[in-house]
């Protein structure tokens, strides 16, 4: 099988020379063993790295061709970075890994990723058995993230961040979803095809900082929500149903207030149309946003189906 591993890399100057070197031996390893072909390659993405990156690519390069190094006009963010090495190998390989440059995730998982992938599975998942490395508050917020992401109905695979193998055709298939709000670790799911997962032991970084600081993160999440579900847009509407139906309620205790002689005049009705008004309003955006939900999701141009077999008579 013809792998090749896709590895973005933002301002990695500190940690590339050591996750190539470590590569290159696992990869010798792997095709002296016979689990990949010798033309088997390691494809580095420089998203705009503003250091040495990019540098260190173009010498690995020119010293084994095993490496091979893809540099972006500018900087456009771990996911755009992604899919633009993915989509560039889609067509040459058997199946991709993606990872990142940092040495967090186990490279001794691609051994059980490429087992997998004989077995016959298009896409396999690396999940994190583990968070003793990462620190509490971001075991925390990464497990709050999971959640937030699950509850606004974005189908995703718990505890798995970008690591992963994607057969070619899973990889044509990602490429029939148009979209440009990136979110890849809930779109793989929505490719379908057999998948399965594998667990890996998330290491420290080796080198250098964190390239996605609280407020990426955050922004990261909203993108996540936003770009996979319309759920949000169906809870004004239910929100807006609910406060309807307390209007309907208030409307029945101001007239029991009434006739037990309770009341200021005036205040029934204006309490009530206070909340009908307000329920009815936040009931009709919500369905103005159905339909903006609707015309949302076919601006994606994603495709409505991909065919994994086909039994015909020739
Ligand atoms: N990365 C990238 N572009 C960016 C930010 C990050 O290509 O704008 C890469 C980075 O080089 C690394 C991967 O995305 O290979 C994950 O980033 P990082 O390890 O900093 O994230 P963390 O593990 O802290 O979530
Ligand atoms: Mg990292």
């Amino acid at each position: 099988m013809k792998l090749y591993l896709v590895i973005p890399c933002y301002n990695e100057e500190e940690v590339l020379p050591e996750t190539a070197a470590r590569l290159e031996e696992k990869f010798r390893t792997l095709i002296e063993g016979e689990r990949i072909t010798a033309d088997s390659r390691i494809v580095f993405v420089n998203d705009g790295s503003r250091d040495r990156t990019w540098e260190i690519i173009c010498a690995l390069h020119e010293k084994n061709k095993l490496f091979r190094g893809i540099s972006l006009s500018r900087n456009r963010g771990h996911q755009n970075a992604l899919l633009a090495g993915l989509m560039t190998v889609k067509e040459e390989c058997d199946a991709a890994i993606s990872m990142d440059a940092d040495l967090q995730d186990d490279i001794n998982a691609i051994d059980e990723m490429i087992g997998k992938y004989d077995e016959g599975y298009d896409v396999v998942y690396g999940v994190r058995s583990s968070r003793k490395k990462d620190t509490l508050f971001k075991r925390g917020t990464a497990q709050a993230f999971y959640r937030l992401m699950r509850a606004m109905g974005v189908e995703s695979v718990y505890n798995h961040a970008d690591y992963r193998l994607m057969s070619r055709r899973a990889l044509l298939g990602l490429s029939e979803f148009k979209e440009v709000n990136l979110f890849l670790r809930g779109m793989v799911p929505l490719v379908g095809f057999r998948s399965t997962t594998v667990s890996y032991e998330r290491g420290e970084r080796f080198a250098g900082t964190s390239k996605y600081p609280l407020k990426k993160m955050l922004a990261f999440a909203f993108e996540g929500i936003t770009s996979l579900s319309i759920k949000p847009i169906r809870m004004i509407a239910t929100l807006g149903l609910l406060i309807f139906l307390g209007s309907i309620g208030m409307a029945i205790w101001s007239i029991v207030r009434f006739f037990m002689g309770y009341t200021v005049s005036g205040w029934a009705s204006l309490a009530v149309s206070i909340w009908a008004l307000g329920g009815i309003q936040l009931l009709a955006i919500g369905v103005i946003g159905e339909y903006i939900g609707k015309i949302y999701l076919e601006t994606k141009h994603r495709p409505t189906f991909l065919i994994s077999d086909y039994l015909s008579d020739d």
